[in-house]
């Protein structure tokens, strides 16, 4: 797949839906800030965001800053994806790491090369431009 049919015009499939729930997370992705959803019953935090906390259901849960570091927990090097705008970026490191608040987040790791991943190395995060957001991945501390 050419970038030019993986352009703005195409059909993307890494684009999130963005609606009013979700609007201060992805505002503040844009100022490069990370939130969570944090739960005042259970003092937990959680993510994907969720309008009730899914350890205890309880819907007292407000937005919160992460600390924006992470461990890595698993990672996958893709090399082929199909679907744009992936094809055009491969190889790209898929990956799931643990927030130091305690979720666990599918994601990207950049700025490492694969031979350098280690399970449960210190990340931290970082934003990637994606169309009209910016998308949280992860990288080495610098
Ligand atoms: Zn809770």
């Amino acid at each position: 797949m050419s970038g030019a049919e993986s352009g703005a015009s195409g059909a993307r499939f890494d684009l999130p839906e963005v609606d009013a729930f979700t609007r201060p997370y992805w505002d503040a992705a844009a100022e490069g800030r990370l939130l969570l959803r944090h739960c005042a019953a259970c003092d937990r935090a959680h993510h994907y965001p969720r309008e009730f906390c899914p350890h205890c259901w309880s819907e007292d849960v407000a937005w919160r800053p992460a600390s924006g570091r992470a461990t890595l927990y698993t990672w996958s090097v893709v090399h082929r994806n199909d679907l744009p705008p992936f094809g055009g970026r491969v190889p790209y490191t898929a990956a799931v790491v643990d927030l130091a608040e305690g979720p666990r987040m599918m994601t990207e790791v950049v700025q490492c090369l694969p031979a350098a991943l280690r399970v449960g190395m210190e990340l931290e995060v970082t934003f990637r431009d994606a169309g009209a957001v910016r998308v949280p991945v992860f990288r080495p501390p610098v």
